[in-house]
């Protein structure tokens, strides 16, 4: 049946042509974004290795590292894959493999790429261990500590050092320091606030860093940071990298964060494109797009005008109900609307490709290759 069905766009086509619903990048305020976070990371001598488990989109990973980020991370083995299939040659899991299977996965990818990943349990570095041994090729192995998010990580020195011996007892890894995310801090609203958790979760890594210089371990790096973060982490002195990943496209949670005074911002550059589909109501319209084209967890989608006359108020599986505000006027039926989503991680996961536009016209479709890939 797939003949009957376009492609959502082709490079060329008018904004009007492309299907919806649509994931489209606004490739301007896209670029703007991975320049604005590069310069800053650059004037601070950090490094940049963008998160990838939003976009999960190579054609992106390679605009970040053509603008000078050294690598991209992922959260996923299978989420790695996918990005070194593509031509990645620097990937960093950040995230526990909760498998021998998984290790061997890495373990093999490295064979084809830079590869390197965290743990937090002694059993996790000897899979790590056994899986390069047994294909030859060489993990570096980074340390997961808890700096206050309480999820992952170790949570004493004691742990930390036991895990950085036992790495560098292995020929085939190489202990790359420290993994140090504090992904709650990410949406505090005030930045006051958010100030004073990174501050906080500094020191913490700070310590960490100092127990291992004190039993003569060097430590190679300490990365972390997301795009609430990353002002403070740049200047805390105990960073060496930015992994920092929404602030390419922004969404209606990080909106809803405070920016005032902040040292660098980015606007929204990822929208859902969705048509009106029903008008039959006369109070409200009906667009095409619902629960199967946005991630809800973080609330519903917002127009990208905020002078536009109406609000996405209700939603259900292909369905999204517009309602008019301030005697606003409702799109009519075949209008395309702009919508930003809640939350862009879960919801890059729903769609096949991105369409990127410029000046009105369709430049690209990109593949979400590792849409999809949570093993
Ligand atoms: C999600 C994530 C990031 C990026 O956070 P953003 O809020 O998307 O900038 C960085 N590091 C880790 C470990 C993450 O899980």
């Amino acid at each position: 049946m797939t003949f009957l069905i376009p492609p959502v766009a082709r490079p060329g086509d008018c904004l009007h042509a492309v299907d919806t619903p649509a994931l489209v990048l606004d490739l301007p305020g896209f670029e703007r974004n991975l320049d604005r976070m590069q310069k800053f990371a650059n004037a601070h001598h950090m490094a940049l290795r963008p998160h990838g488990k939003a976009h999960k989109c190579p054609a992106v990973a390679h605009a970040q590292i053509a603008r000078g980020a050294g690598g991209i991370c992922c959260q996923k083995a299978s989420e790695a894959a996918a990005f070194v299939a593509a031509g990645i040659g620097d990937v960093y899991v950040c995230n526990e493999v909760a498998s021998p299977e998984k290790a061997g996965w890495l373990a093999r990818l490295a064979a084809k790429a830079t590869i390197s990943t965290c743990v937090d349990d002694l059993r996790q570095v000897h899979w790590l261990g056994e899986a390069a041994r047994r294909c030859g090729t060489r993990l570096t192995v980074l340390v997961e500590v808890d700096i206050g998010h309480g999820r992952c990580g170790v949570a004493n020195h004691p742990d930390l050092l036991a895990l950085a011996r036992q790495i560098t007892a292995w020929p085939e890894l190489t202990f790359g320091g420290l993994q140090a995310y504090h992904g709650q801090m990410q949406h505090v609203r005030s930045r006051t606030e958010r100030r004073r958790i990174a501050t906080e979760a500094a020191k913490r890594a700070s310590d960490f860093v100092h127990a291992l210089r004190e039993a003569g371990i060097s430590c190679p790096k300490v990365t972390g940071g997301g795009t609430g973060s990353v002002e403070f982490d740049a200047v805390s002195g105990v960073y060496t990298e930015l992994q920092a990943g929404s602030y390419a496209f922004m969404d209606a949670d990080y909106g809803r964060d405070e920016w005032q005074g902040a040292a660098l911002s980015f606007e929204p550059a990822l929208f859902v494109f969705a048509r009106v589909m029903s008008t039959a109501a006369g109070r409200h319209v009906v667009v095409d797009a619902g629960l199967k084209s946005f991630a809800m967890d973080s609330g519903l989608p917002v127009a990208a005008e905020a002078d536009c006359g109406w609000t996405y108020a209700g939603i259900s599986d292909e369905h999204g109900i517009l309602k008019p505000v301030n005697g606003g006027q409702l799109p009519e039926l075949g209008q395309t609307v702009r919508l930003i989503p809640g939350h862009v991680d879960p919801t890059f996961n729903l769609y096949d490709e991105i369409v990127g536009i410029r000046e009105g016209r369709v430049e690209c479709v990109w593949e979400i290759s590792a849409r999809g890939a949570s093993r």
